[in-house]
């Protein structure tokens, strides 16, 4: 599918439940992506990205970026302390904090670089033990960990649905903590679901297969 095809789709999404377009950022899953289809969506304009592995992204986009400054990079996928240096490097935005000794890292390091990063929590809304991401009860304790104690700056809550379970089930649930805590933003939506999630409250859709086509094998 082409950009204008999902960005059309999203706005129809938007329209249904009464939503400006402008409250949801889509986001191009770029992972295992080859560097000329990043570079067609570049050229058509798109900015905005995300890549789940801190290497792989080092790799693509060390020269994409030399070419296209304006890009912004989250990371998507679980983030370990010893990475944590290079991934403030290049990321300009991290969805996928999920406990205090990451908090603790990450804000050390943006301290050293002179970088305010902004973050999403990631949270396991489907507790499943092989998934990274905060429990649900734990939430709160570290978001005000993250706030009050490290300093970051956390702009929403991010969830990846259980692949066998109902995706609306898990939007509904992040919104609700979302709610509770007065947390503005909500990356939740992928390709097969995002329209569901936009419906739902989602401010950040995550989109990869739908837009790039299958990924390539590693
Ligand atoms: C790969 C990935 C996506 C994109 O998945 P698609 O189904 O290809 O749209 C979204 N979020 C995360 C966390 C991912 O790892």
């Amino acid at each position: 599918m082409i950009l204008i095809d999902i960005e059309k789709k999203i706005g129809d999404a938007c329209r249904q439940v009464g939503r400006e377009l402008s409250s949801v950022t889509l986001i191009a899953v770029s992972k295992l992506q080859p560097p000329e289809k990043i570079v067609e969506l570049l050229e058509q304009g798109h900015r905005v990205f995300a890549e789940n592995r801190v290497q792989e992204a080092e790799e693509k986009w060390s020269s994409l970026r030399e070419q296209f400054p304006d890009v912004e990079l989250h990371l998507i996928g679980h983030l370990q302390t010893n990475k944590v240096k290079e991934a403030v490097r290049l990321f300009d935005v991290i969805e996928t904090v999920d406990s205090k000794k990451l908090a603790e890292a990450l804000a050390d390091e943006m301290k050293k670089q002179g970088r305010n990063i902004p973050c999403f929590i990631q949270v396991n809304t489907g507790e499943e033990e092989q998934k990274t991401g905060v429990a649900p009860k734990d939430i709160e304790k570290l978001y005000r960990f993250c706030i009050d104690k490290a300093g970051l700056n956390i702009m929403g809550l991010m969830c990846l649905p259980p692949a066998d379970d109902i995706p609306e089930l898990h939007f509904a649930l992040l919104h609700k903590y979302a709610t509770a805590l007065g947390i503005p933003c909500l990356s939740m939506g992928m390709s097969a679901d995002y329209e569901a999630a936009i419906r739902l409250g989602s401010t950040h859709v995550r989109i990869g297969s739908a837009l790039f086509g299958e990924r390539g094998g590693r």
